[in-house]
């Protein structure tokens, strides 16, 4: 078969190899050519599988994330290809682990390009899974597991492109960086944040591949390469509402319980004004045309003055995703009150997750929130643990382009759009540290493998291996 690269190593490979090395004799007629100096990748890419299958093995369920083991497990690949990697002691167990490839002995760091994945995984509920979520089951052409895609899945394929990289010994243009994380999923102590602030000057780079963006199926084809390029911004705000306590045999009206879903109810329904970004702009502008006509034509409408805010009704109600790409998204997912059954608690408290667009503050959407609700027992507490808006990363540099390129090239042709996800991801920390990050996941998964993935589902699945080695970023 003939060789093609894709993915993560072929995106890493394109950015980090002079052009000239690039070029490789004409293929036959009628096959493509492999562009990229790498050889045979068949067995790097089953190697990958069972990097992958080992890794979801390693139990990295956060909290309390234990990411030590799967770091531990990385730096003896890396070792046995003579790459000395090291790894950074966040809290005990937690750690996140780097190595690097050198262009020059003096690179500069400004050019750098880092490969991130996460390596700490959300947690499952067991009873719900079909095989066990930990044993890397393979199974009618799906590996099953916690991480297989999010972000163990990354991670082996950005394993599988840096030691492709160094197996191939070509000169680089840039100093190539393998990053795993910790502490992804919750943000906390052994967050990219607190790998930044204690050891920026080990990785500080200007540019870096992460999950975040996607390669869309669709009866059976690739649809588009989403790269992500910015990301909204989750805040948790706590509505409170106070009232008396008493007997539930005298109910009076003051009620916590009832304000707090008086007040849920309301915000439940609002729905925040449409702002673009250039990112989201971008984004519609490049999905109109490749959407049936009628689609189509409402995306190009979007911001019409005539027709603009039909076409925004159109738009979000279409789909979940596009609606929270519009606008500051809320979703209560917590309600706490009451003690007793017979009991009027005099406090009773609701979670709002919000999703900032970046450039809009909290205190803002709050006050229009306060005025929605309007009532005095009711209160609103911002959550320390709100995330920071970071500036989008450039759609005009030669990296974008190259991912552009290689990514149109690598998925027959599939239009390339840029994206700004509704979740977080470790890029908006990177990217406030002026490192143009751009979320790349190489696997194309159809809308219901997201939802395994984002929707917290009880298994999530991957395509056997053999059938998509493609997508392992170093390819059949
Ligand atoms: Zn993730």
């Amino acid at each position: 078969m003939v060789q093609r690269m894709a993915g993560a190593a072929a995106l890493a490979m394109a950015a980090s190899i002079p052009v000239a090395a690039q070029v490789s004799p004409a293929a036959p007629p009628g096959m493509p050519m492999n562009p990229l100096p790498i050889g045979d990748t068949s067995a790097i890419a089953k190697e990958a599988q069972s990097w992958l299958a080992d890794l979801i093995k390693i139990n990295t369920t956060n909290p309390p994330g234990n990411e030590q083991l799967a770091a531990m497990y990385i730096a003896g690949i890396l070792e046995k290809e003579g790459i000395k990697s090291e790894i950074l002691d966040l809290t005990p167990g937690r750690s996140a682990l780097l190595a690097r490839l050198k262009s020059t002995a003096m690179a500069d760091p400004s050019k750098a390009l880092l490969l991130v994945a996460h390596m700490d995984v959300v947690g499952v509920e067991k009873p719900k899974w079909t095989v066990d979520p930990f044993a890397a089951v393979q199974k009618d052409g799906y590996l099953y597991g916690r991480g297989a895609i999010d972000d163990k899945g990354m991670l082996a394929a950005n394993l599988a492109a840096f030691i492709a990289l160094k197996r191939a010994n070509p000169r680089l243009n840039r100093d190539v960086i393998f990053l795993a994380t910790a502490d992804e999923e919750q943000f906390g102590d052994a967050s990219v944040k607190i790998l930044i602030a204690k050891h920026w000057d080990k990785f500080a780079a200007g540019f870096a591949l992460n999950e975040g963006g996607e390669v869309l199926l669709k009866n059976g084809k690739v649809q588009y390469v989403a790269v992500q390029a910015s990301e909204k911004v989750p805040v948790n705000v706590t509505v409170v509402a106070r009232g008396t306590s008493g007997h539930a045999s005298m109910p009076t009206k003051d009620n916590a319980v009832v304000h707090l879903a008086a007040a849920v109810a309301k915000i439940g329904n609002y729905s925040a004004p449409v702002h673009f970004t250039t990112i989201v702009r971008r984004y519609f502008e490049q999905l109109a045309a490749i959407e049936d006509d009628e689609m189509g034509k409402w995306m190009r409408s979007l911001d019409a003055p005539d027709r603009g805010e039909h076409a925004q009704r159109v738009i979000s109600d279409a789909s979940p995703l596009w609606n929270s790409m519009l606008r500051d998204s809320i979703a209560p997912t917590m309600l706490t009150a009451g003690v007793r059954a017979n009991v009027i608690p005099g406090e009773a408290r609701a979670n709002l997750n919000i999703r900032l667009l970046p450039g809009d503050t909290i205190d803002v959407l709050l006050a229009e929130l306060k005025k929605l609700v309007n009532d005095p027992q009711i209160r609103f507490e911002i959550q320390p643990d709100a995330g920071l808006a970071a500036p989008p990363s450039s759609l005009e540099n030669d990296f974008y382009a190259t991912i552009t390129k290689v990514a149109g090239r690598e998925f027959s042709g599939a239009p390339v759009l840029p994206f700004q996800s509704t979740g977080a991801t470790d890029s908006a920390q990177l990217r406030l540290h002026n490192v143009q990050s751009y979320g790349f996941l190489p696997f194309p998964l159809t809308e219901e493998d997201f939802r395994r993935m984002h929707g917290r589902e009880e298994k999530k699945q991957i395509e056997k291996i053999e059938k998509r080695q493609s997508f392992w970023a170093v390819s059949q």
